[in-house]
């Protein structure tokens, strides 16, 4: 970057309005006479550009900064047909709230994702279909408030006008029945026999992935959940990834397809892991012989974390070797006791 770019750089930002206005006192409290006051103006336009690649909460957040902001987020409605709700508000989304950010949308909402939104209720979705019949993609994964019931009146009641539902993603309700799911395929017009063989879905392709990337494993499929063939449950079923076992995927029941309740499964390989094979990480998670051997370990525990939990090795700068957060902790408490004794001992010898 040259000079002239900085500066350039430097002088717009020096504008756009959202920054907080200079302190015109120098800190020992004495007015600064060259520094100039910075007067607010209008927010700079490339600002409006960048409004339709922010996410529900920073839109929320720009509406607060000033009155034209304010309106350019209210009155664009191509802004709040897509509502993706996520951490770090989706505890706090209530009905009342779901329904005010959906209704900026005018009646034209294309997809709703809710991701652990708990304190949504069946009648709170079942307000925003009835009056968003354009929805196509519906996703409430974790959305635990909700019921299977529910889940179908508001399939149904959206199957009832444009019928323009294609994608729903309901992992994580609970009590979902076979029956609830067989109603569900009909009214979304597809064949569960179909969407079986159309794409196999990977234990670790999917746990990798946040919640809302995970569509990208599954982006086929019209229903992310299945029964699965060994318990008989509603939930997601996962294809082994083992070669030997791929093999076997062909005949009509293969053993070890199935929920992660169900099948163990190594966290790095989606592999079927027998209980005798199963080895032992840091974090708990399921690893096969030959990923255990493969990653790095623990120089006190001789243990390894999966790839997923690998930020939480404790290393000195500098050094390829790093211990476990749990060793880290009990290394912690040991000098403590160690240090509390020595100043015990030499309390006792004065
Ligand atoms: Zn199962
Ligand atoms: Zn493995
Ligand atoms: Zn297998
Ligand atoms: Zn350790
Ligand atoms: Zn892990």
């Amino acid at each position: 970057m040259d000079i002239s770019e900085a500066q350039a750089i430097n002088n717009s930002t020096h504008k756009l309005s959202i920054l907080p206005p200079s302190d015109p006192s120098t800190p020992s409290g004495h007015k600064n006479e060259n520094q100039k006051v910075t007067i607010p103006g209008p927010p700079q336009e490339a600002l409006f550009l960048v409004l339709a690649y922010l996410p529900v909460v920073e839109l929320l957040a720009m509406s607060e900064v000033c009155t034209s902001l304010r309106d350019a987020v209210n009155n664009d409605i191509l802004l709040w047909l897509d509502i993706i709700i996520d951490r770090p508000i989706n505890w706090r989304l209530s009905d009342e709230i779901l329904m005010k950010i959906t209704s900026k949308a005018n009646g034209r909402l294309r997809s709703l994702v809710l991701i652990n939104c708990v304190k949504i209720t069946d009648e709170g979705l079942q307000r925003v279909v009835e009056r968003n019949h354009l929805i196509s993609k519906l996703q409430v994964t974790s959305c635990t408030g909700l019921t299977p019931e529910g889940i179908v009146r508001a399939v149904k009641t959206l199957s009832q006008y444009h019928n323009s539902l294609k994608s729903l993603r309901i992992d994580g309700i609970y009590n979902f029945k076979k029956e609830n799911l067989d109603i569900l395929c009909s009214l979304l017009r597809m064949n569960p026999e179909a969407q079986k063989k159309s794409q196999t879905i990977l234990y670790h392709h999917y746990s990798i992935n946040s919640t809302t990337s995970r569509d990208k494993v599954i982006s086929d499929r019209a229903i992310d959940v299945d029964l699965c063939p060994v318990c008989n449950e509603v939930r997601m079923v996962f294809d082994c990834s083992r070669e030997t076992c791929k093999r076997k995927r062909d005949q009509p029941y293969s053993k070890c397809r199935g929920c992660s309740f169900c099948i163990p499964r190594c966290e790095e390989c989606g592999g079927c892991v027998d209980e005798e094979e199963q080895e032992e990480s840091v974090c708990s998670d399921i690893l096969c012989s030959q990923c255990w051997l493969s990653l790095p370990k623990c120089s006190f525990c001789n243990r390894p974390y999966c790839k997923r939990h690998a930020y939480l090795q404790c290393s000195s700068s500098g050094l390829a070797e790093w211990i476990c957060d749990v060793c880290h902790a009990n290394t912690i408490t040991n000098s403590t006791v160690t240090l509390n004794r020595a100043c015990k001992v030499l309390s006792l010898a004065n």
